[in-house]
């Protein structure tokens, strides 16, 4: 049986982000698809992201007024606040926050305001 186009696409793009390690826009996993799959439409990307989102399998962050996506449930910035330069950083667990939370947390964004060594 043959996949439809539509199948296939998601297939692709599932695979793509399964490689990603760390955060991605929507146009660089466009980019990306494009390079094995020519004619897929960054419409489709979009609307791939939005369900990932959803089902939680992805989490979106606003990243230097990007949009970016991540597997990962924390998006951690540590600001310079003389340069206004940021440095990304990971928490290993998000305990310390889940206990204060009154439900289940999905995903974190972190600001964290200093200044770099
Ligand atoms: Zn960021």
């Amino acid at each position: 049986m043959r996949l439809s186009r539509k199948t296939k696409q998601k297939k692709l793009l599932r695979e793509l982000v399964k490689k990603q390690n760390s955060f991605f826009s929507a146009k660089e996993l466009h980019k990306k698809a494009q390079q094995i799959e020519e004619d897929i439409g960054i419409a489709t990307v979009y609307r791939f992201l939005k369900k990932e989102v959803a089902a939680l399998r992805l989490h979106s962050y606003i990243c230097q007024r990007r949009q970016v996506y991540s597997k990962h449930k924390t998006h951690c910035h540590f600001i310079d606040e003389e340069t206004g330069k940021i440095k990304h950083f990971d928490l290993d667990s998000i305990d310390f926050i889940a206990n204060k939370i009154p439900g289940k947390v999905t995903s974190i964004n972190i600001e964290v305001k200093g200044r770099f060594n």
